[in-house]
């Protein structure tokens, strides 16, 4: 094939960003990851730069954002909403600098640096301090009315407060915090809801319902950045004056944004974020630096695109383009097993990923996702990196089908998916090597027997040389059973070495400590499916021995508080198998009474929780958002001191437990002037109770 002329090159690449705009503005649906897209029209940006004969007034480059969706009313702004330019390094953030400077005439220059939200920018409209339209940008000029939507959004106030002008135009952005995207999509998985690609993707998309009922139940919230227009108020000089206006008039605005001094001032604004950006509970994918003086701001002006007195200086992408080279499949403590996608290493969210969960089958049905495609690859905050889609049109006919296996990789049983569960089981049970790894990693872990020392390798290594069949079979181990085992260092190149004498002597150590073990703490070491440390208290106080809860019916078991039928059954059904009553004959029998017997002593705690007292005996607390722990562990905790956990706000409450993102308690909480505790205060609460 000849080589495409410079003509038919600029126009294929015009035309693709062309249609992967679209997908992302209008459609919602991003074909490729952003990284991609910029990598593209910098190419294009750079061509039009080199050979301005060939720019159309098609080009990306040329235009803001996409055609508003005919479905909602045009609105026509009354000061369009722009772009901002980007940049990407510290070269690029000196010429910006070396730029405004020139311009202003001026050595040191004040900024506003602000993070760069990632959702989708409204203008908001207030008429005598009442929300009367919000509109989304569109192509800048035109936009959607999607005032409907908007008015469901509980940050973005219907009335302001305070001191508000006769009419006034706010810009800013609506996102979704990472908590409430990372909750939908779990909850759309299991009940095969719409799944969104990101947070970004899940605003644009839950905002722009043509039922604003549907919005309604998304999580969207709102950060004002800019004032488009006002009537009948003199504003304050600067931008960050002005969002403080803003606060001041009850329109949240980002509690990062600071006020920063010349080229370094932006550049450790940038570092700074860049650091927090993972812990923050929402997206940001850089930060906006804008010149603070507004007298300055309208010096600089705008061209027809993007205001010359802002960047954008972006992050290292979050979501990239790399190719699933195979899919292997892993099985848990539980048999689940699940399937892991092999990766051609990538830079994304800070660190190389080279694999990622796939979830389950239905997961890769849903993404029709085949070995050898390109795939988009998230890796945001400390979140395990996600497989987030399939580029389907980079595919050459390379690509074969993902098979489920129908036997474990690992053990060669059968494996099982139960009617109406996304999951699929290995049924080796603990004959399964895998299964027994993770059964023994969850019994040593810190919240159960607590056996420091543990590790994947050693337990890996000990699985292999045949050492343990059973966890009863720790205790068996004796100081050269350790010493000798051969530990690979993973996959930097080194020689497996000895384990040794030292690191020996202190695992046998842990393994004695750990001989003494509050029942509850036991229970949940078996690792029962679906018996968290929560059930595993409520077990505890209610049977006080062991062998009483091996004889436990389901019917009894379902009138324990919070004890459903489901892990009932899970009960009964360990204490019924065979190898699971030996496993903790051994455990507790006396090396006197039974050959190999462990000797692990199991306190009752039933009679210290009885006779403990109950500090917070007769105060309800409520738990709203999202706690750093699962809510039971901290609702199983009040209990223990005393106190009641209820659902619902009331007089009677005597405090709101509040995590991030708290909705309506809060809210009710506020109205009804009762004690608000953060975490922290919840902590210091049950550290001043707990031994
Ligand atoms: P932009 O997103 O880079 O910047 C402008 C926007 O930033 C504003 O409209 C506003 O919504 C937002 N913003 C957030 N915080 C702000 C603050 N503090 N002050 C001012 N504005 C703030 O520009 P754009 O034109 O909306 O779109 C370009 C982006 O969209 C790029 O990141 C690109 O990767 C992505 N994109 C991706 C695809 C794709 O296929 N994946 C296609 C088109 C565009």
């Amino acid at each position: 094939m000849p080589k495409p002329s410079l003509q038919e090159q600029y126009a294929s690449l015009v035309a693709t960003l062309n249609r992967y705009g679209r997908a992302y503005y209008v459609d919602d649906a991003p074909l490729v990851p952003d990284a991609e897209y910029d990598r593209l029209y910098r190419q294009l940006e750079e061509l039009e730069a080199a050979h301005p004969e060939l720019v159309t007034p098609t080009s990306p480059t040329q235009r803001v954002g996409g055609a508003p969706l005919a479905a909602f009313t045009p609105v026509e702004h009354r000061f369009p909403l722009l772009s901002i330019g980007d940049i990407f390094n510290a070269a690029e953030l000196s010429d910006f600098n070396a730029r405004m400077q020139e311009a202003l005439g001026a050595g040191l220059i004040s900024y506003c640096a602000e993070p760069k939200l990632d959702g989708l920018a409204v203008s908001l409209i207030y008429e005598h301090g009442i929300l009367v339209q919000a509109a989304t940008r569109g192509d800048g000029r035109v936009g959607e009315d999607v005032t409907l939507n908007v008015r469901t959004i509980k940050a973005i106030p219907l009335q302001l407060r305070g001191d508000f002008p006769p009419l006034l135009d706010v810009r800013g952005e609506i996102f979704m915090p990472r908590d409430g995207f990372e909750r939908w999509n779990a909850r759309a998985r299991e009940n095969g809801g719409k799944i969104f690609a990101n947070p970004r993707n899940a605003a644009a998309g839950s905002l722009r319902q043509l039922d604003a009922r549907i919005t309604a139940k998304r999580p969207l919230t709102f950060n004002a950045y800019y004032i488009g227009y006002v009537e009948g108020a003199d504003l304050p000089a600067t931008q960050y004056e002005r969002l403080q206006y803003l606060k001041s008039l009850g329109i949240p605005v980002n509690p990062l944004v600071q006020v920063v001094q010349g080229e370094q001032g932006l550049s450790e604004y940038y570092a700074a974020m860049g650091e927090r950006r993972a812990q923050l509970n929402y997206d940001i994918d850089g930060v906006v630096l804008k010149v603070n003086s507004i007298a300055a701001q309208e010096q600089l002006g705008f061209t027809a695109k993007v205001p010359r007195w802002a960047v954008a200086y972006k992050f290292p992408p979050e979501e990239e383009l790399t190719k699933l080279l195979a899919v292997e499949f892993q099985v848990g403590r539980t048999g689940a097993v699940t399937p892991v996608a092999r990766l051609e290493p990538v830079y994304v969210g800070g660190v190389t990923v080279s694999n990622a969960t796939l979830h389950n089958e239905d997961e890769i049905e849903r993404l029709g996702v085949m070995v050898g495609d390109y795939v988009v690859v998230r890796r945001a905050g400390d979140v395990i990196p996600q497989v987030a889609g399939v580029v389907t049109e980079k595919r050459d006919g390379t690509q074969s089908p993902v098979v489920f296996p129908s036997v474990c990789p690992e053990c060669g049983s059968a494996i099982e998916r139960v009617e109406g569960e996304a999951v699929a089981r290995c049924t080796g049970g603990l004959i399964c090597p895998a299964q027994l790894r993770q059964s023994i990693l969850h019994f040593v872990s810190r919240d159960a027997m607590d056996i420091e020392g543990f590790g994947d390798r050693i337990v890996e290594e000990l699985v292999a040389a045949g050492k343990i069949h059973s966890v009863a079979d720790l205790y068996a181990l004796t100081q050269s059973d350790l010493a000798s085992l051969l530990i690979d260092p993973g996959n930097d190149n080194r020689k497996p070495r000895l384990l040794g004498v030292v690191t020996a002597r202190k695992l046998i150590k842990s393994i004695e400590k750990s001989k003494r073990v509050p029942l509850s703490r036991f229970i949940y070491a078996l690792g029962i499916r679906e018996v968290g440390q929560a059930t595993a208290l409520t077990l505890a106080h209610h049977f006080h021995h062991i062998k009483e809860l091996m004889q436990a019916t389901v019917g009894q078991l379902m009138a324990l508080p919070d004890v459903g039928p489901t892990v009932s059954m899970h009960i009964v059904d360990f204490f019924k198998e065979p190898h699971n009553q030996e496993v903790i004959s051994r455990l507790t029998a006396k090396p006197e009474e039974l050959l190999f017997g462990a000797g692990v002593e199991v306190i009752d705690e039933a009679e210290d929780f009885a006779t403990a007292p109950k500090p917070l005996a007769g105060q309800t607390y409520v738990l709203t958002g999202t706690l750093s722990m699962p809510r039971h562990e901290v609702k199983a905790m009040l209990q223990n001191l005393g106190a009641t956990v209820s659902g619902s706000v009331s007089k009677k409450t005597t405090a709101v437990v509040a995590g991030e993102a708290a909705g309506s308690k809060l809210t009710k909480a506020q109205e009804l002037n009762i004690p608000i505790l953060s975490e922290d205060d919840l902590r210091a609460l049950l550290n001043k109770y707990q031994a």
